[in-house]
């Protein structure tokens, strides 16, 4: 494996470019000893470029929430990979639980932004995860494979630009957070359907857990051997709880 963990966060739709500043500005000073885990932060499009300036020089690295599959045109309110790479954002979080489930993004029209995503130089975060009732129908590891399968048709080759987010969506914002060793059993049968798409690359790639990450729980949940990072909503809001997190991470990386 090799790979330092990866923490990431998302900030939805949260912060103006004036709080984004006002963020990092706390931010910075508290993790800028640790260096052996990657820290990303995706913040909403119009504050990538505050993020990217205030970030300079440091460990910090950018990245986007979402973006579409085409270059440019005439397609209203959407931002393409030319630009996010234009802006300096290093990876894009996609099929996000909220895209696939409020917006109604299908495996297919993920699959096509993912590989556009890779071919303009993008590291690309593919989330994956059930909801509840198909959970509670048994229905978790069908689910998981077919979204790992289609995300990632045609790009098998290029998997070492990819990380995959677990987030089981009925964890995503409730305060309930899987139990380590239930996201655990998720993640073993991500990184098996990752070795049958290709065995040379699976390895390298971070199968992060996401849902309800917080201070109080990512100890128990980085400690799991398969989970090579988080991805973190709320708690990435707060400039104290998100470095907490990055320290713990920082703490396990020793060990892992
Ligand atoms: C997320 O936005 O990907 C997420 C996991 O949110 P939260 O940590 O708030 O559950």
């Amino acid at each position: 494996m090799g790979e330092k963990l990866l923490i990431a966060g998302n900030w939805k739709m949260h912060k103006t470019p004036t709080e984004t500043v006002e963020y990092f500005k706390e931010f910075l000073p508290l993790v800028n000893e640790v260096n052996n885990v990657e820290v990303l932060i995706c913040p909403p499009f119009i504050d990538i470029p505050a993020a990217v300036k205030t970030t300079e020089g440091s460990n910090i690295q950018i990245g986007a929430q979402n973006c579409y599959f085409e270059k440019e045109g005439a397609f209203t309110g959407e931002i393409s990979p030319v630009m996010l790479k234009a802006a300096g954002c290093k990876y894009v979080i996609l099929g996000h639980s909220e895209r696939r489930h409020i917006f109604g993004e299908s495996n297919e029209l993920i699959n096509k932004k993912v590989i556009s995503a890779l071919e303009e130089g993008l590291k690309v975060i593919l989330c994956v995860g059930e909801t509840l009732e198909e959970r509670e129908s048994g229905l978790t590891f069908t689910v998981i494979e077919s979204q790992l399968r289609l995300g990632l048709s045609g790009v098998e080759n290029f998997l070492d630009r990819i990380e995959i987010a677990y987030e089981p969506v009925w964890a995503i914002g409730t305060g309930v957070a899987a139990k380590p060793e239930d996201a655990e059993e998720v993640h073993k049968f991500i990184y098996q359907i990752l070795n049958e798409l290709n065995s040379n690359q699976a390895g390298n790639i971070r199968v992060l857990y996401g849902g309800s990450v917080k201070p109080s729980n990512a100890e128990a949940i980085l400690s799991q051997p398969h989970i090579k990072g988080v991805l973190v909503g709320g708690a990435s809001l707060k400039p104290n709880d998100f470095a907490q997190i990055v320290k713990i991470g920082a703490k396990l990386a020793e060990v892992k």
